[in-house]
């Protein structure tokens, strides 16, 4: 009996989660590798959510993003990026050690980067970084190779950083200030 309590209750999970990717748009793979359902599944669970929402939703089946530079390209995405950095540190997803997802082994990721994900979307509207991209962004700033958090050298405050050609040497938000300074007349 209990197997079986488990074993609904981890499929209740593997749905939920689905269908909270789904709602952000993640791509099939990047479902099918977190929750361990088949394409088929996932692909009845579009048609349901669509049934649901009468909504489209679009379905991304390309290859993942794989350019650092979109996070750096302007001072909104630079802020949102860090602003990313700062909540995948505070739900502890940064931590080296953390479970790296696998096939149908990454439920409890899958659960705490929507959770983390959904916190940004509360908290900057309008959203500047795709579900896809936050992975990326996360996937990227734990390998440290070519982006990392850092402080702002005059605020202190996190930002992003091009490990390679440090992209701006302050913040976004130092950044803009200073632009605005030198737009005043006088
Ligand atoms: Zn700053």
């Amino acid at each position: 009996m209990r197997i079986t309590d488990d074993r609904y209750s981890r499929d209740r999970r593997r749905l939920d989660l689905a269908y909270r990717m789904i709602h952000h748009e993640a791509r099939t793979k990047t479902i099918r590798i977190w929750t361990g359902l088949s394409d088929d599944r996932i692909r009845k669970l579009y048609r349901s959510y669509i049934a649901t929402h009468g909504a489209t939703v679009c379905r991304h089946r390309g290859k993942s993003p794989t350019q650092v530079a979109y996070f750096l390209r302007n001072l909104e995405t630079r802020r949102h990026a860090a602003a990313l950095a700062g909540l995948y540190s505070l739900f502890g997803l940064m931590a080296t050690d953390g479970d790296e997802p696998v096939v149908g082994g990454a439920l409890h990721w899958g659960e705490l980067f929507c959770r983390t994900y959904e916190t940004y979307l509360t908290l900057h509207q309008p959203q500047r970084i795709s579900f896809e991209h936050a992975c990326y962004l996360l996937h990227v700033l734990r390998r440290r190779a070519e982006l990392r958090p850092d402080p702002c050298p005059r605020c202190q405050g996190l930002m992003i950083v091009d490990t390679l050609r440090r992209h701006g040497s302050v913040c976004s938000w130092c950044e803009s200030e200073a632009r605005e300074r030198l737009a005043e007349p006088g």
